[in-house]
């Protein structure tokens, strides 16, 4: 339930910084701030303007900090409610003592993402846009943040709002079907009724399979290196990663967990993972338990980087690894090419491996360049290049809501071609409105409302 009473929350992230915002939200937001903080001239304080004062103990009077604020009048707010931000220094301590001074002043610390879900509840953002803040403070690359920055403005709303005006169009003419079924009045035939629901189908399937490209604009692709022991994995690591953080040794076996970090070769985030040495039999139960957490990484990773050594001979090991690249993307390596040379790419190809492979050293980074390029490719490819200017879905919540609104449309067309009752057709297509729906937030329940939000932080 939607209790309007008001908030407060520090809205920079917590650690000593130059500055912190404090924010208050909701009727009682501008007399807390009378209470806590004095202007040092202006008693009048108009909205949107910025004020110099002091923070001070309503108690006693005590000055605890110099500080700036401003205001905003409900409803143009973030929030849609009367806001009030303070801008103090910022010590953790201070900030705690702040805030602690608005709550004895009859505020309440604010849920996390509750300022924004008040913006939503208020009509100041759909659900898409709220979302597309959370975005834009997490992006980890320039892909991400131009999504987020897209999303932010209302396109991804605009395109669903646009699809769901399309089958709230057809439900009409069905209600006119059951309404008027005696009258004489020109209405679609079914098989035109069907093609119009096949045309918002091929849309609505569009934008469910950009999910891949949005989510990797997200949350950056994931590459797992794999190869038996010994061969490398840790340098190539260390190497793309340009610091030492997989530890290199001549003991098979070293590498017992998973390993990650992040690199940026294009638009799009590269996580890299090492992971324990894959190989058949042996090793101690440490050693199994870091294999058992490869391969789970290996299931979650969007493309391998496959680690060979060229210097020894192919032996099961590496037939293993050839198999668990099976109809996987990726790229192979041919690694210790400073080595005398036992096989090249067509003998890796001929064991069965279907990724483009090259050869390079991990020791003297010859090579390198290489991959770098190849590997910006391979995630290029995954995420389609071509359709980059078009909106992309991110989150499974709209993946889903979008699967559900074409499942209720193909039962709809079905039902048509068939002939059946309109008010069966209609069924299904207030289904598939109301999925569409759920995506911009025009239909909303209390607990997707909770789930969404408590993704957020406290003061966002
Ligand atoms: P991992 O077990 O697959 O992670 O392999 P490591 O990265 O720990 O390397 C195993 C051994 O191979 C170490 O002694 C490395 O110095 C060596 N090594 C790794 N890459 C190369 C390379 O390109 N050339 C040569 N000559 N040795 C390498």
């Amino acid at each position: 339930m939607y209790i309007r009473d008001t908030i407060v929350a520090p809205a920079t992230a917590p650690g000593a910084g130059a500055v912190a915002i404090i924010r208050l939200s909701g009727p009682r937001a501008l007399e807390i701030l009378r209470a806590i903080w004095k202007p040092s001239h202006d008693n009048y304080l108009k909205p949107r303007r910025v004020y110099l004062g002091h923070v001070i103990d309503p108690d006693n009077g005590a000055p605890l900090d110099r500080a700036l604020a401003f205001l905003m009048h409900a409803p143009a707010s973030l929030t849609g409610e009367d806001v009030a931000e303070l801008q103090v220094h910022g010590g953790p301590f201070l900030v705690r003592r702040i805030v602690s001074l608005a709550v004895s002043r009859g505020a309440r610390l604010a849920e996390p993402g509750e300022f924004t879900r008040r913006g939503f509840l208020n009509g100041r953002t759909d659900l898409t846009e709220a979302e597309a803040v959370d975005d834009l403070v997490n992006a980890r690359g320039e892909a991400g943040l131009r999504q987020a920055l897209a999303q932010l403005s209302g396109a991804l709303a605009q395109k669903v709002r646009g699809l769901r005006d399309k089958i709230v169009g057809i439900r009409a003419h069905l209600e006119a079907e059951i309404d008027f079924s005696d009258e004489d009045i020109r209405l679609p035939s079914r098989h035109q009724l069907a093609g119009e629901i096949e045309r918002i189908i091929g849309d609505v399937a569009i934008l469910h399979d950009s999910f891949v490209r949005g989510r990797l604009a997200r949350d950056g692709a994931r590459a797992a290196i794999v190869g038996k022991p010994n061969v490398g994995k840790s340098s190539l690591l260390n190497l793309l990663l340009g610091t030492d953080r997989a530890i290199v040794t001549e003991i098979p076996g070293t590498t017992r967990d998973v390993i990650e970090d992040t690199i940026q070769l294009g638009p799009i985030p590269l996580t890299i993972l090492d992971t324990a040495g894959l190989r058949g039999e042996g090793g101690d139960a440490v050693e199994r338990l870091g294999i058992e957490r490869t391969r789970r990484s290996v299931a979650e990773a969007d493309l391998l980087i496959a680690v060979f050594d060229s210097s020894r001979a192919l032996d099961c090991d590496d037939a293993a690894i050839v198999a668990l690249c099976d109809q996987r993307c990726g790229i192979a390596v041919l690694n210790k090419s400073d080595l005398p040379v036992h096989f090249g790419t067509a003998a890796l190809h001929e064991a069965g491996l279907s990724m483009p492979a090259l050869a390079m050293s991990a020791l003297t980074a010859d090579g390198l360049e290489g991959l770098r390029r190849e590997l910006a490719s391979t995630i290029d490819a995954l995420a389609g290049r071509a359709a980059e200017s078009e909106i992309a879905i991110s989150r499974g919540r709209h993946r889903d809501a979008l699967a559900q609104a074409l499942r209720a449309l193909k039962a709809g067309r079905e039902s048509a071609l068939r002939a059946m009752p309109p008010e069966i057709v209609a069924v299904d297509i207030a289904g598939a409105a109301d999925a569409l729906g759920a995506i911009t937030g025009e239909v909303s329940s209390e607990d997707v409302l909770d789930r969404i939000f408590s993704e957020f932080c406290i003061g966002k």
